[in-house]
């Protein structure tokens, strides 16, 4: 007797399911923890756009990559690094195929949501000393109140000389915080609608209480906070205007539960997919399409500015490209391929109705290709082709990622978007893939690191193999 019965074996045949990556193949956990151990690294040295394009600069300095020069003649496997303005970075390994047969992107982003300081951002009320906010991306306003924050950034001097601030990572440093109300005197902060938990004039931060001593002086808690600030860093308040500083969780990326299966941490949208292209992309040893590894800025606020993917740097890289080898650049754009490395909501079992299950990522089951994001009707979406789905599970398989699908929430509970459409728009086959996240654009993220590790393994893949087009 046949130990399937007709009925299992149709089943199993006709059906499937996307399997637990710990119950499938637990010798995974072990490999994944060790590769997160270098993510957890990248997170702590990177809060900000720009450190992280320094977090990546020292990594691919070390791995042998010089800064592109278009007068130059490349060969086969050789790297190559561009920075745009200190906040976006293009990383390339040139493949074995000419670059007219078409490139191989995978673009993550590295701003995340943060409160950033105002043009003027201090003032003292009441003996306090505040910065007051502007935030940066979608936050739930109230959940940064009462969260330690660092302040990291950079203020030009009047001289031209740039100060590069970052107070409150050291184990020495003060730390800065928003306050909020104690639940006796909440009662009326408590009927407002959650959005206004905390309001955005709100998010004022402290700095100081102390006064400078000296009765004559306007505001001296203030002045005693910006004599500290100049005697660390030589800046005036006027320095304020000519400077960009981010408030950030002073949080350090840690192992969470007792398993120690997940990584919690502030910025892993869109960190996460950012340290995995980059480390497939540092890895990528003579791939046969010439490599466009992409870590933007501004996908936050929509991509906008010149360093986001809404501006023409990639563009002109790699119209640059072409033109050393006197390619059409449109042949280029149309035979290229693009992975938009951007992460997904992982479903959330306490919040379970803004989800629909059979088409939500889970956590421990791997990456996830999400063909659209949008909302209302998909609108704002890049909406990837069949064709480009099936290119990249085929490349999945072929490699034993483990891989799944997801949509951003059930159809009208809300919705987003990536860099896809950015890049779709040059002519790009382009298809969004990275890892679901609990608790997106929180202070504090979840990260599976089974999921890290597979997301790693599919980037791989793809500079590996170059999918043919
Ligand atoms: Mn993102
Ligand atoms: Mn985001």
């Amino acid at each position: 007797m046949s130990e399937y019965t007709e009925e299992s074996r149709l089943e199993k045949e006709l059906t499937f399911q996307f399997p637990h990556i710990a119950k499938e193949e637990p010798g995974q956990i072990k490999e994944a923890a060790e590769f997160c151990e270098g993510y957890k690294t990248f997170l702590n040295e990177g809060k900000t756009e720009r450190e992280c394009v320094a977090a990546a600069k020292k990594r691919l300095l070390a791995a042998g990559y010089t800064e592109f020069d278009a007068t130059k003649t490349y060969a086969p496997g050789d790297k190559v690094y561009k920075i745009n303005r200190g906040k976006a970075i293009l990383m390339t390994t040139f493949g074995t195929l000419p670059v007219r047969e078409g490139v191989r992107i995978n673009g993550a982003h590295i701003d995340s949501p943060r409160l950033d300081l105002k043009p003027n951002p201090m003032y003292e009320k009441n003996d306090i000393a505040y910065f007051k906010t502007h935030y940066y991306g979608g936050i739930r306003k109230y959940q940064w109140g009462t969260v330690p924050l660092a302040m990291h950034g950079v203020a030009f001097k009047k001289d031209g000389s740039k100060a590069e601030i970052c107070i409150g990572e050291a184990a020495d440093d003060p730390v800065f915080c928003i306050s909020d109300l104690l639940p006796h005197l909440a009662a009326k902060q408590n009927e407002r609608r959650l959005p206004e938990g905390l309001k955005g004039e709100e998010l004022n931060i402290i700095i100081g209480s102390i006064p400078y001593t000296d009765e004559k002086v306007k505001e001296p808690v203030k002045l005693l906070a910006l004599k500290i600030l100049n005697e660390r860093y030589g800046i005036t308040e006027k320095d304020f205007l000519r400077a960009e500083i981010e408030m950030v969780p002073t949080q350090k990326a840690v192992d969470v539960g007792l398993d120690r299966s997940l990584i919690g941490a502030y910025g892993q949208d869109d960190r996460v997919c950012a340290y995995t292209a980059l480390i497939a992309e540092i890895e990528a040893q003579s791939p046969s399409h010439t490599t466009v590894t992409i870590l933007t800025d501004k996908e936050e606020i929509g991509s906008e500015g010149n360093t986001g993917m809404n501006s023409r740097y990639l563009l002109h890289y790699i119209d640059t490209l072409a033109r050393m080898e006197g390619a059409d650049i449109k042949e280029v754009l149309s035979h290229s391929m693009c992975l938009s490395a951007d992460v997904n909501a992982a479903y959330d079992p306490t919040f379970a109705d803004v989800f629909e299950k059979n088409n939500a990522s889970f956590i421990n089951q791997g990456c996830v290709l999400t063909k659209y994001t949008g909302a209302r009707g998909k609108s704002g979406a890049n909406d990837a082709s069949a064709e480009t789905m099936a290119k990249v599970i085929a490349l999945m398989e072929a490699d034993g990622v483990y891989w799944q699908t997801g949509e951003l929430g059930a159809v009208d509970a809300g919705g987003g978007g990536t860099i896809a459409k950015f890049i779709a728009q040059l002519d790009i086959d382009t298809v969004d893939l990275g890892v679901p996240i609990l608790s997106m654009h929180a202070p504090f993220e979840l990260a599976s690191k089974l999921d890290v590790y597979h997301t790693y393994k599919a980037f791989a893949a793809f500079y590996k193999d170059g999918m043919a087009r």
